[in-house]
């Protein structure tokens, strides 16, 4: 784990790329899936205040004995209904919301949560995401259940940084028309073409704390 130093080092860098991308006010979410609960009170001690978290177990293992404050904790990972009960303590912020069944299970278990729409803006079978002409009506359906819909998000066309940029458009699009304050896009390799493109809040973890641990059982 990088320490406390090093890693306000890197979060510095990281604002200077969206500074150079033109970006301003953009929120950084820490995101600190794969490694043990020291990343999450490093990324608070280094000034984090959200982390972001794609694994409902591991999320539940590591949230209790966490030393220091608590910070915002987003949820950014692909999500099962039956598991939204299970995170309903841990998760202030629910980014990955990208269906109907989703919007009702959350708009049960914990009503008036802050959330936001996935979109799949790039057409990859392997993202989560709803396809981007449902975008509107998902946000329609979690705003009439009583959710507080906080934004869109997206993970960028995987390959050259550029090859999100069309994607990253469209969900800005998207975000205007549906009229949400935030439009979450932008991971540590896509950062800048993301926050060009009008991100409002990106999601880093390897350019903060390196590269993660190989995943037990997955590709990822
Ligand atoms: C892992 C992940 C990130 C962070 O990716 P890095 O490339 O390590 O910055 C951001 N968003 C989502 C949805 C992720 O799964």
């Amino acid at each position: 784990m990088p320490t406390p130093d090093v890693l306000r080092a890197r979060l510095a860098a990281v604002d200077e790329r969206i500074e150079r991308a033109g970006g301003v006010g953009v929120v950084v979410v820490a995101v600190t899936k794969g490694f043990g609960r020291d990343a999450i009170e490093a990324a608070v001690a280094a000034g984090c205040e959200r982390v972001g978290e794609n694994y409902a177990q591991e999320l539940l293992t590591k949230l209790p004995g966490l030393v220091g404050p608590r910070p915002e904790i987003h949820f950014i990972g692909r999500l099962q209904s039956r598991k939204v009960r299970t995170l309903v303590e841990a998760v202030d912020v629910w980014q990955s919301i990208d269906r109907a069944s989703l919007v009702d299970e959350l708009a049960v278990r914990r009503p008036e949560a802050r959330m936001m729409v996935q979109v799949n803006v790039s057409d990859e079978p392997q993202k989560g995401g709803c396809a981007p002409g449902d975008a509107a009506g998902l946000v329609a359906l979690a705003r009439d259940r009583g959710l507080l819909v906080q934004g869109l998000m997206t993970v960028g066309r995987t390959g050259p940084p550029e090859a999100a940029r069309s994607g990253f458009r469209l969900l800005r699009t998207l975000a205007d028309e549906v009229g949400v304050r935030h439009c979450s896009m932008g991971m540590s390799e896509d950062l800048d073409v993301a926050v060009s493109e009008g991100a409002t809040m990106v999601r880093v973890g390897t350019s903060l704390f390196g590269e993660r641990p190989p995943r037990e059982g997955s590709r990822k």
